[in-house]
Parts: C-alpha cells; sequence; structure tokens
C-alpha cells in the first residue's frame, strides 16, 4: 500500500542517514528513514567494545553534543549517542525494511520495500558500506569457522585463530583476540603491517610479533580454508596452519547491486572506485531526484568518506532539497 507522499526517504539509519533526516526535517519537509536493520545497523555490527579513532565531537550531528568523559568514544557511546538523538528529532524510523527497488522520477518516486512501497518526491541513499565483505574467493570460504566480520574475543580463549589482513581491523582483531587469550596468527598478502594503521595500534601489534604472541606471515596467500587449517603460501613454501576459526578481515564494499540493479544510479567508471555520479554541490546523482551521502559516495575507496566528513553532506541535500521544492510553495 502506498502511504501519502513524503518530501524525501532516506535509504540507510547510519549516522549519516540520520544527520540527512533531521537537517531535512529542520527545513520543515517530511522524511522518513528505512533501514534493513536496526538503528544504527552497520555500528551495531561492530566489534563490542570497539574505540572509536575519532573524538566524539567529530562525530556529532545536528550540533546534538556528545559529552564523554574519556577521550574517545566506544561503539556503545555511539550506539547511545545516535539513538538519543533520532529520538529527540522524532525522526520516522522504518526499520527492519529492506529497500528493493525505485520507480517513477524526480518529484514522483515509489521506494520499493520488503514492507510495501513508500511514494516520495527524493530519494536519499545513505548505504555505507558494511553490508558487503570483500571475498577472497577460495575453496572452504563459506565454511562455518569462517568469518568476515570480528564481533568479540572472549568465545576463543584456549582457540588457535587465524586473522587475514593487516589493516586497522585486522590489527585491532588480532589484538583483542591474544589478549582474550587466543593463540593468533596472521596472515598478511603484503610484506608488512599497513602504515595506514592508526599510530597507536601499529607499534602495539608490531611489539607482539616481536615478542612472539603472534605469529605472523608476510608476502603470504591464501589457498584454501579447511574446517580445521588454512592452507597458505609462504615465502619459504606452502604450510598449513592449525585454524580452529578464521577472521578473514579484508574489508567491505557498497552493494553495488543495490546501487545499479535496484537504483539505477550511474556509476563513474572513468574512476577505478567506481562511484556513483553526482553533483558535488548538491549530492544529487545521475538520477535526478535521488540524492547519494556518506561512505557510499566513494564507491570502492570506502575510507573516502566516513562519518567525520560525510556526515557534513546533510546540509547539503537538506538545502538542495528545499530549494528544489520552493516554486511548489509559491
Ligand atoms: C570498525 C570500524 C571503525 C570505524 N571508526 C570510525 C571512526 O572512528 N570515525 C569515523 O568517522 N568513521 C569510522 N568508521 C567508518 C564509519 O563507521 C562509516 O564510514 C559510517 O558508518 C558511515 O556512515 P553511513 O551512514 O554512510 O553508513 P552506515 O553507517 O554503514 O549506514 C548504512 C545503513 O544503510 C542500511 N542499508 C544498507 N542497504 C539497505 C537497504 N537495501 N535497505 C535499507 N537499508 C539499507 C544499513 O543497514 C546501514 O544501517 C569506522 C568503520 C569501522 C568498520
Amino acid at each position: 500500500m502506498i502511504t501519502e507522499k513524503l518530501d524525501a526517504v532516506v535509504i540507510g539509519a547510519g549516522p549519516v542517514g540520520l544527520a540527512c533526516a533531521l537537517e531535512i526535517q529542520r527545513q520543515g519537509l517530511t522524511v522518513a528513514v528505512v533501514d534493513k536493520g536496526a538503528l544504527v545497523n552497520s555500528l551495531v555490527g561492530y566489534p563490542t567494545q570497539m574505540e572509536f579513532f575519532s573524538t566524539p565531537e567529530l562525530l556529532e550531528i545536528g550540533g546534538h553534543p556528545f559529552p564523554m568523559a574519556s577521550y574517545k568514544p566506544h561503539r556503545e557511546d555511539a550506539l547511545d549517542y545516535y539513538q538519543r538523538v533520532a529520538t529527540a528529532e522524532r525522526l520516522d524510523l522504518r526499520l527492519y525494511e529492506r529497500v528493493t527497488g525505485l520507480r517513477g522520477q524526480a518529484g514522483d518516486f515509489v521506494v520499493e520495500t520488503t514492507k510495501g512501497e513508500l511514494a516520495a518526491r527524493a530519494v536519499v541513499v545513505a548505504t555505507g558500506f558494511f553490508d558487503v565483505p570483500n571475498r577472497l574467493n577460495i575453496p572452504g570460504e563459506d565454511l562455518p569457522n569462517v568469518n568476515h566480520y570480528f564481533k568479540e574475543p572472549y568465545a576463543h580463549a584456549g582457540q588457535d585463530v587465524v586473522v587475514v589482513g593487516a589493516k586497522n581491523s585486522s590489527a585491532k582483531a588480532a589484538l583483542s583476540l591474544t589478549r582474550a587469550g587466543a593463540r593468533v596468527t596472521l596472515v598478511v598478502r603484503g610484506p608488512e603491517v599497513a602504515e595506514a594503521v592508526k599510530y597507536w595500534i601499529r607499534p602495539d601489534l608490531l611489539n607482539r610479533i616481536k615478542e612472539g604472541r603472534i605469529t605472523a606471515y608476510f608476502n603470504t596467500t591464501i589457498d584454501a580454508f579447511t574446517p580445521t587449517t588454512v592452507e597458505v603460501n609462504t615465502p619459504d613454501g606452502p604450510r598449513s596452519i592449525k585454524a580452529d576459526y578464521v577472521y578473514a578481515l579484508t574489508g567491505y564494499r557498497p552493494d553495488y547491486k543495490l546501487l545499479v540493479d535496484m537504483l539505477a544510479l550511474p556509476l563513474d567508471e572513468t574512476d577505478d572506485a567506481r562511484p556513483p555520479i553526482f553533483d558535488v554541490t548538491t549530492h544529487e546523482t545521475a538520477r535526478p531526484g535521488v540524492y547519494v551521502a556518506g561512505t557510499v559516495c566513494g564507491g570502492l575507496a570506502t575510507s573516502r568518506w566516513f562519518i567525520e566528513n560525510g556526515r557534513h553532506h546533510a546540509q547539503l541535500i537538506a538545502a538542495a532539497l528545499v530549494t528544489k521544492k520552493q516554486p511548489q510553495l509559491a
């Protein structure tokens, strides 16, 4: 059943989607936020007690203060903060409702979801990047002991755990698993722990490797996962690494099925990252009436836009929507 036409539907109740909705609402426009999962679903999926690299004021949206006694917020602080903001702003949230398609054109869209249809003049896509892991496409990747998401370390005390990758997520997972009593082996395709790993995490990891608490294989590729091992090729030849559990933390990518097949957003194929084509002053895409915000704007370059800088897309989009609506109000 189609509801009364909204000025905008925001797809994605992440930090940036929420920022967009509240700025649009502050312009006197009607807006609903649709998310396939929970409120700030990506953050719900982050590791428990994960510490953000940003200080709290850089994660604030809508000018709502994020007061904290400590220097950096943890996942739970941020979950609490965004929930409080959404409640204070009385946002119209449609949670656990997945967007599956978009018909119509600017001024007259129908957003198709798993629970029905929503009519809207404009659509804002703020769907992030955390739902589709970068797969290694090797045998055994779908075994139950291989996971692309690290949640918490304590289930692995006394186990042999292989962590694949050498960026922030892998580094943090390897350290917390080690401290929770797991025997950790790090498997890295490149020659070293990435230089981009945060300056307070990298030395910690390098020292744990140096003292032998974490075993690390560099310049190493993986042939297969089995229920009990990871089969690798090291510079010294093939090896079978004992593994009760594997965290393949090789990054994530936006959902291109959603962007291209369901929302019909043209991509910039001249950019290796294949971002949606959009006007940087308004964030309107090459499909008129559809806007992009947050991490999804970078395509495969998932670190181009994050909460700190992506939250500012909200004001640009809200201003563009209100400007477009002016003639109808006159
Ligand atoms: C471990 C980790 C730590 C991080 N730390 C920081 C940090 O300290 N500072 C910082 O600025 N950034 C940080 N980031 C990056 C930051 O979290 C993301 O950039 C941020 O979540 C982007 O916000 P977003 O609103 O664009 O997307 P997201 O938060 O990913 O939200 C997208 C939402 O869209 C929903 N969605 C997707 N598809 C559909 C669909 N078909 N229908 C309906 N809903 C859909 C998802 O369920 C999700 O809730 C971190 C990322 C990770 C992984």
